[in-house]
Parts: structure tokens; C-alpha cells; sequence
């Protein structure tokens, strides 16, 4: 193990962070919108990095650590480059026991590789950390889709079952660029190029060739819910509906609502899905709706391009999940399809101001090219249109003009949907509360149904 100084580490590590961000937010000021590749180097980006304190520390190797992480025994390393252990700098973060490791390779152009046979679940292209993301990360209101956008082009592999750990799953973030044939549901191994690396500022000095990855198992959030054995009391479902209420609106006004059938309703039974529906199932038939913000709020995490595995490829990756109890975070994602996810916020002083609060619309058609990370939206704001993707039907081909098209949405307090764990019929009420009591419309929402509504 190192023997340098703990305080002195951290202090370095925050260190930098703080540089890579503000490098980052001053790289992009002027280029608010997330659309850039690769962000303008303030240095020659050909120069041989030479003093880079952080390089200088020492460094466990790969075998030691995998050794130490459970469920990586038997992996490679995703590059054969040194790394720096991040995890002490995680201590504030819910995935806490996720190991989170920044490879330092200094040449351009390597391949990451998975660190053991898997297969993808998620493939994203997205521009690095600029301002807008990173304010938004700097808010501390960390979670999972601030974490997801903050990885800018990334992969993820879900390894199943590892070494007796229900699941393993691997990511490799801050990519250059995903391998071009690289496929949702592909069969990968350690010999699979998934993309090349990326460069990263680290101390002020931009350095070719660094992989930001983390290792996901069963012992983190994203695996085995730890409130699945201690559950929420039946009240802090009403308690959060009755927070929302006259807040939140219907994400789609010209399909049918899932009220009345306790299969469209969160609670529902299903096969994968950690077991249960997190959602409302708005059925539309055909692609040609308008989805919208529920609420006003900015926009957390883009998935624009997103590739439909076969058929035959997600039967296996959803048979290998239903082996985890629940389905790991980037598998269900895999079944999002093409989605959105916007973070909403209570106003300050008012109960439920520190909550984490998102609405999340999933299998998604067409996704407004405004609507990137970042970026503020008002309740009523068109954000796409409703679609199949992530579902059987669009891995078959039939993308429109079937009942599989349909709005999945969700609505998360502190990451967990609202009625978590409780029977449909429970969690209906809650929902038409918060959907059907709808506040005043604002001078640019869309059309609004009125508390009166016939189909509430
Ligand atoms: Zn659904």
C-alpha cells in the first residue's frame, strides 16, 4: 500500500479535481452547448508530459488490487497502464464501495479492453465534462445520472456472475471514441477493442492516454438493494406524492394514462426490472407524441445514440440478469432504450429542498436536439417524441405502429421511484395526486389537461 500521507493524498486528489474541472469550465465557456468532441487543449497536446506530481506516486499494480476487490479476481487490467486509486475521494458518494480508478497511460491512442468476457450494455457518446456539467456536479447533489453524464463517451459491461458475486459490472468512461462495430448485447472478451482513451488535465497539464473506470458488484447500490431489506414505512410514499403534488405534470398529454390498469402502474410485477415496475406505461401506438418536462428543471443525462441489440443477444443479457436479484443499473438502463433524464429541484428552505428529485423518460423515439445535459427546461417543454426502443419489438425491427410504443416514465426521490416496494393499487393514488392536480400553466408549457380531466 502507499505510504504516502493520507491527508496529503486526498489533498492532492481534490486538488485535482478541482483543476480538472475548472480547466474544463474555462476550456469551455464558450461553447455551452455539449456538443464538442474534444475539448481545445491549453496546451500542445504533442508535447511529452514531463512533471506530473501525481505520476510520481506510487502505484499498486492491477493484481493487487483486482485481489482486493470482490468479485475481480481472475480480470485484467483494462490498459496496461499504472493507476491512481480513487477511492478515498468517494467517501461522501453512495457508491462508496465502488472502485474507481484513473489509468494513466501518457501515449494517445490505446484501447481499453473489458477486464474479464461480458457483454455491452451500454454504449454512449457524449462530449466530455464542460461547464454546464460541471456546475452541476459542483451543486453536490451527486447521483447516478450526474455521475453517468460526468463520464462523457463511455462503456459498460456486465460481466454476470464473477467469482461466486452475483454480478460484476465494469465501466470505461472519458473515451476518445467507441470502437465503430461495437454493438448493446455484443458477446465481448479481454481481447475486444471497445474504444480508444481519452486525455484528461491532470495537475495543469493535459495528458494523452487516461481511462477513468470503475468496477460495479453486487455490494454497491447499483446491485442488491440494501432497502429491500429494510423498506420504506407505507407513509413516505404519500409523504413525497403530497410534496409533489400541484408540482409535476403529465409527461404526455395525447395518449392513454396507465390509471385504472395496475399493470401500467409502479409496483407492477415484472420479469426483469429489479423484479418490479418503476414506472407509469403511457401507451401511444404510434411514434407522432410529444413527450414533455413533467416539471421545470435541468437536464441530467442523454442517451441519443443508442443501438438496438438483437433479439437473440438481449434474451441472454436479461436471462444473465435475472440471476443478480436485481437487475444491475446499466442492464435495466440497456432497456431504457433512447432516453432522458431531468433533475427537479424544490424551492430552497421549502420541505424536500435536499432531496434528489428526477423524472426520467424512457424508450424514447426522437430526442430534441436542444435537450442536452445541462440545459434548463420549463414544465411543458418538448423534450422528444414516444417510441420502442429497449424493447423486444424494436430489437425485432418494428419501430412504429404497434402497442409497443409507449412512454415508460419515472419519478425518483433519492433515487428510488415514489411508492417504492408498495402494491400498484397503493401506488396509483399517489401518482394521479401528483399528475392530475396540476399548477397553472406556465406562458410556454404545452397544453395542459386541468384537474377535471376526464381521463384522470
Ligand atoms: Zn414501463
Amino acid at each position: 500500500m502507499s505510504d504516502f500521507p493520507r491527508a496529503q493524498k486526498l489533498a492532492a486528489l481534490f486538488a485535482v479535481t478541482a483543476v480538472v474541472v475548472l480547466t474544463l469550465i474555462f476550456v469551455n465557456v464558450n461553447e455551452p452547448d455539449a456538443e464538442v468532441a474534444v475539448p481545445t487543449p491549453t496546451v500542445d497536446p504533442n508535447a511529452t508530459p514531463t512533471a506530473v506530481p501525481i505520476l510520481s506516486q506510487q502505484r499498486i499494480p492491477w493484481s493487487a488490487i483486482a485481489a482486493e476487490i470482490r468479485g475481480a479476481a481472475d480480470t485484467v487490467a483494462p490498459v496496461p497502464c499504472p493507476f491512481i486509486d480513487e477511492r478515498d475521494r468517494q467517501d461522501n458518494n453512495f457508491l462508496s464501495l465502488t472502485p474507481s480508478l484513473t489509468f494513466v497511460c501518457d501515449v494517445p491512442g490505446l484501447e481499453a479492453t473489458p477486464i474479464a468476457p461480458g457483454r455491452v450494455v451500454m454504449r454512449v457518446t457524449q462530449a466530455p465534462l464542460n461547464s454546464e456539467k460541471a456546475a452541476i456536479v459542483a451543486n453536490g447533489k451527486d447521483g447516478p445520472w450526474v455521475r453517468a453524464a460526468a463520464y462523457g463517451t463511455f462503456v459498460v459491461i456486465d460481466h454476470g456472475s464473477l467469482n461466486g458475486v452475483r454480478n460484476a459490472t465494469s465501466v470505461y468512461a472519458g473515451l476518445d471514441s467507441i470502437s465503430a462495430d461495437l454493438r448493446v448485447g455484443q458477446l465481448v472478451d479481454t481481447s475486444t477493442p471497445l474504444g480508444r482513451i481519452g486525455r484528461l488535465m491532470i495537475n495543469g497539464e493535459l495528458v494523452e492516454g487516461v481511462l477513468p473506470f470503475e468496477l460495479l458488484t453486487d455490494d454497491t447500490r447499483f446491485g442488491a438493494d440494501p432497502l429491500r431489506a429494510n423498506p420504506p414505512p407505507a407513509s413516505a410514499g404519500a409523504e413525497l406524492a403530497a410534496l409533489l403534488a400541484d408540482r409535476v405534470r403529465l409527461p404526455v398529454t395525447t395518449c392513454n394514462l396507465p390509471f385504472g390498469n395496475p399493470e401500467l402502474n409502479v409496483g407492477a410485477p415484472r420479469e426483469y426490472r429489479s423484479g418490479t415496475h418503476n414506472g407509469l406505461d403511457f401507451n401511444c401506438g404510434t411514434t407522432n407524441h410529444d413527450i414533455v418536462a413533467a416539471a421545470d428543471g435541468e437536464v441530467l443525462f442523454v442517451v441519443d445514440d443508442f443501438t438496438e441489440p438483437t433479439p437473440e443477444d438481449r434474451d441472454v443479457v436479461l436471462a444473465n440478469a435475472a440471476l443478480a436479484v436485481d437487475t444491475p443499473f446499466w442492464t435495466l438502463a440497456m432497456l431504457y432504450g433512447r432516453f432522458v433524464v431531468i433533475a427537479h429541484h424544490l424551492p430552497d428552505g421549502t420541505p424536500g429542498s435536499d432531496d434528489r428529485i428526477v423524472t426520467l423518460y424512457a424508450h424514447m423515439s426522437e430526442i430534441d436536439p436542444n435537450i442536452v445535459t445541462g440545459r434548463q427546461v420549463s414544465a411543458g417543454t418538448v423534450i422528444g417524441q414516444v417510441g420502442n426502443t429497449g424493447t423486444s419489438t424494436a430489437a425485432n425491427g418494428i419501430l412504429d405502429g404497434h402497442p409497443s410504443v409507449h412512454l415508460h416514465w419515472e419519478l425518483h426521490v433519492n433515487d428510488r421511484p415514489v411508492g417504492y416496494l408498495s402494491d400498484p393499487s397503493e401506488t396509483e393514488p399517489l401518482y394521479r395526486q401528483m399528475l392530475c392536480d396540476v399548477a397553472p400553466a406556465t406562458p410556454d408549457a404545452a397544453t395542459t389537461p386541468s384537474a377535471s380531466d376526464p381521463r384522470c
